[in-house]
């Protein structure tokens, strides 16, 4: 393990400190062994984030069964099935088609699926996510309330990978403004709709700044993946 337990510990610890209150801090374990997760979870952690499915899956049963998975990475329709029941939060729905399976997997599990929708506002062209007219498209005309399974709590985003700080801020805002659009759209319960997802270890801070209520931080607490 690259980190000691002892200081994964601490850092939760300073996280939980450091980060304003009302901002839910998700421990993002992909790639950590056990160990690290369970050392985070001794020190009072309980959200964790996953981006593989067959590594979460891995992953549950060896450790506390009040652990809240996040799923934060891209989601094959067809590894859906598996996924369904296992998380707290599907935070990386990235198609209409993604969503309408997950809902479909849902119904036949007989339970609702909190989920968030990821929106692209990075310069990246190969990071996932709908576009800011697709998910107004969605949430303005999309039959949203016909798809009983599924729970829209918020939006996920990522910002553009870079050093420049104002690219950087102004992904965040652009997702903080898509986020208060969606909120107003009939369709969304706006009761419920209320996580806007982003920013990670390196950029979390501009993220609270510009408005996040949730952060995803994994390698400035477990070390490098
Ligand atoms: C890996 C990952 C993170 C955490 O990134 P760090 O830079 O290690 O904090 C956050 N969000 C998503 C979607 C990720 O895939």
């Amino acid at each position: 393990m690259s980190v000691p337990e002892s200081e994964i510990a601490r850092r939760i610890a300073e996280y939980r400190r450091i980060i304003p209150e009302g901002v839910a801090l998700v421990a993002v374990s992909k790639f950590q062994p056990v160990e690290a997760v369970k050392a985070a979870w001794d020190a009072g952690q309980l959200r964790f984030g996953e981006s593989r499915v067959q590594e979460l899956l891995y992953k549950i049963p060896l450790l506390p069964a009040d652990i809240e998975w996040h799923f934060i990475g891209h989601l094959q329709t067809n590894k859906v099935r598996q996924l369904i029941g296992k998380t707290a939060l599907i935070e990386s729905v990235d198609s209409e088609r993604l969503l309408r399976i997950i809902d479909e997997e849902s119904a036949k599990a007989g339970i609702v699926t909190d989920v968030l929708l990821q929106v692209h506002v990075a310069q990246e062209e190969t990071k996932f996510g709908f576009s800011r007219e697709e998910l107004l498209l969605l949430a303005k005309e999309g039959d949203l309330k016909t798809l009983e399974n599924v729970c829209i709590r918020g939006i996920m985003a990522m910002a553009s990978n870079t050093d420049d700080e104002t690219r950087v801020r102004r992904d965040f805002a652009e997702a903080a403004s898509i986020f208060r659009e969606v909120r107003n759209c009939p369709a969304i319960e706006s009761r419920k709709f209320d996580i806007l997802s982003m920013g990670m270890s390196g950029d979390w801070e501009i993220a609270v700044e510009e408005g996040a209520t949730s952060v995803r931080i994994g390698s400035a607490i477990f070390g490098a993946r």
